[in-house]
């Protein structure tokens, strides 16, 4: 998932990959590396962790107006320093840095071993240095050969490389790259996402699977990879109004961005009707529906198609990105896939995209990121407008989408004014809920309760359901605990030979058709000696503590996810982990 940067211009180059890298951090944050060209040289520091407060004046780096840098997620070889990128030529005249993983990486290093290459990592990224090598022994082009060796690549790829003339050199074939302009073309960017330097820049250009950059100074050129002729581009200009990223008076960005719940409700709510419409009808219209979406957004992606059969009378069917393989060979023209994404970039989701829309099925995205490859690819492209979600671990975007899949059903049912009216009134309620500080202390005490506990159960059913499941995601991303989600109606057919005297269970209701089988479900747990906690609108006497959440009718299970990111939050914040980067995950997640 790693995050590549890189600038040449008029300013310290090594303050702006600094700068870059801390923006890309939520990409990965193993370790991290800044490669700078000087005189004819060039200078390279890597470091193990998070890049955290680092100034680029407490690096033994020259200054210099070249460079680029890397932030890493390890999909091959460990987490050490001779891992990190970038990797260095052995002749020294070049560094690369990468984002992805090379499926062909053995394969590679056996015939590059074979014929003299050694290696210092482990890495498939170090394969890709010794391959561009023993292509220039065959050619003195750089450009051919950086070409010839990335054809040679599986998988999904993208490199950035600084030549000790001071050439940056990038190829993409998967994971996302963009360059970035500033007024005068003085100052040039380019990076794993266009964030990570909006506010320097005027115009961007978006670089296509398949495309090859050589920036030289004020110059850019783009070439298609595969034929080396010279590909015409035009510059974007870039329209980012609000690019702040301020914590605000919070102590961290989870708990601003668990605030901004009833926001991007309200920019769910604000869209164009016309919108909601047309997608009503090709809905209507498709031979097959599917949702899809990989961790989280796969958690959404099954509640989007929840809200699809419950209230649009839609068959529709969840994947989930990484397992979807049996369904490549089902997909045809008139099906439709709806892919609910924070980044736009999540490599197995794309996959999947990729080859439903060969077949002729029909994409409809609902991302966050403008300009994302998912938005791009898409027949039908809905923008959360969330504003930039910054924790790794996602809360308001997870909201944003089952909010904008709830008024997508409701339209389909042909009651959008009613969906409108319901978001409306659950803005209002989460907003107050949000506010009332007996609330969120009954939260705070119960993440103290829950300090020791080793294992978490959770219920819920229908509506419920993956919003259990999403609870679920939180306490194991920011707790480091177990947790485990279940559907209520199932538990007597297993996981009860866990429960015990003591043993957690949060149990969602709704007051909806299934609340009975709950608390039928949570009677047999407590019969057991469990310690259950309710979240819902109303107490029962099975319950040992009651989150309550004000009744909120059909969007009630978008209410109760509120406490339950909130307990998260508490405990992950109770227990001392880092809350906005909790260890070894990564937010945009562009590998397979
Ligand atoms: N495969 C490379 C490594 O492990 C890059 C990983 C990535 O992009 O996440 O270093």
């Amino acid at each position: 998932m790693c995050g590549i940067f890189g600038y040449i211009g008029n300013k310290n180059a090594g303050e702006k990959i600094i700068e870059g890298l801390k923006r890309l951090e939520y990409r990965g944050y193993d370790s991290w590396g800044v490669a700078v060209k000087s005189n004819s040289k060039i200078d390279l520091i890597k470091k193990m962790g998070k890049i955290g407060e680092v100034q680029f004046s407490q690096l033994s780096l020259p200054s210099s107006n070249i460079a680029i840098g890397h932030t890493r997620w390890a999909t091959t070889g460990d987490v050490s320093n001779k891992n990190a990128h970038p990797h260095c030529s052995s002749d020294q005249t070049f560094v690369l840095a990468h984002n992805g993983i090379v499926e062909n990486y053995k394969e590679l290093k056996k015939n590059l071993y074979k014929n003299g290459h050694r290696f210092k990592s482990e890495t498939d990224t170090e394969v890709i240095v010794r391959l561009i090598e023993s292509k220039l022994n065959k050619s003195s082009d750089f450009k051919i050969a950086v070409q010839k060796a990335f054809l040679d690549l599986k998988g999904r790829n993208t490199i950035i490389l600084l030549r000790d003339n001071g050439d940056i050199v990038a190829a993409r074939n998967g994971s996302p790259l963009v360059v970035g302009l500033d007024e005068k073309n003085q100052d040039i960017y380019l990076s794993s996402d266009t964030l990570s330097f909006a506010q320097y820049v005027k115009k961007t250009i978006i670089i296509e699977n398949n495309q090859l950059v050589f920036i030289r100074r004020d110059n850019v050129k783009i070439f298609n990879i595969k034929t080396g002729k010279n590909i015409k581009y035009h510059a974007e200009k870039l329209d980012i109004k609000d690019n702040k990223i301020d914590k605000g008076d919070f102590d961290h960005f989870m708990i601003k961005e668990i605030n901004e719940n009833p926001f991007v409700i309200n920019q769910v709510v604000k869209q164009s009707r016309r919108k909601y419409d047309a997608l009503a009808r090709e809905i209507k219209k498709a031979k097959n529906i599917y949702t899809i979406g990989s961790g989280t957004a796969g958690f959404a992606a099954a509640q989007i198609a929840y809200y699809l059969r419950a209230y649009g009378k839609i068959r529709a069917v969840s994947l989930v990105g990484a397992d979807a393989r049996e369904y490549f060979n089902l997909f045809r023209k008139g099906d439709l896939l709806i892919a609910p994404s924070q980044s736009g970039e999540t490599a197995d989701v794309l996959e999947v995209l990729e080859y439903a829309q060969k077949k002729g099925a029909q994409i409809v995205s609902y991302v966050n990121m403008e300009g994302s490859t998912m938005a791009r690819m898409s027949d039908f492209k809905f923008s959360a407008q969330a504003g930039p979600e910054v924790c790794v671990m996602s809360t308001k975007i997870f909201t944003s989408q089952i909010a904008w899949g709830y008024l997508v059903a409701k339209t389909v049912q042909g009651k959008y004014k009613e969906g409108i009216n319901n978001l409306q009134e659950l803005i209002k309620k989460s907003q107050l809920y949000l506010k009332n500080k007996k609330s969120i202390n009954t939260i705070k005490n119960l993440s103290h309760y829950l300090h020791n506990t080793q294992n978490i159960f959770l219920m819920g059913k229908s509506q419920n359901l993956q919003i259990m499941n999403e609870g679920m995601v939180k306490l194991i991303e920011g707790t480091y605990k177990h947790a485990h989600s279940i559907p209520a109606g199932d538990l007597k057919h297993y996981a009860i030979t866990l429960i015990e005297k003591g043993v957690i269970v949060i149990v969602a209701i709704s007051n909806d058709e299934v609340k009975p089988d709950i608390l039928n479900a949570a009677g047999e747990v407590r019969a057991r000696g469990a310690y259950i906690i309710g979240v819902g609108s109303d107490d029962s006497e099975l319950f040992n503590s009651l989150i309550k959440v004000p009744d909120t009718g059909e969007t009630s299970a978008i209410m109760n996810l509120i406490p339950l990111q909130l307990l998260a939050y508490f405990l992950t914040v109770e227990l001392g982990n880092n809350v906005d980067k909790p260890r070894n995950i990564a937010k945009s997640v562009t590998v397979k």
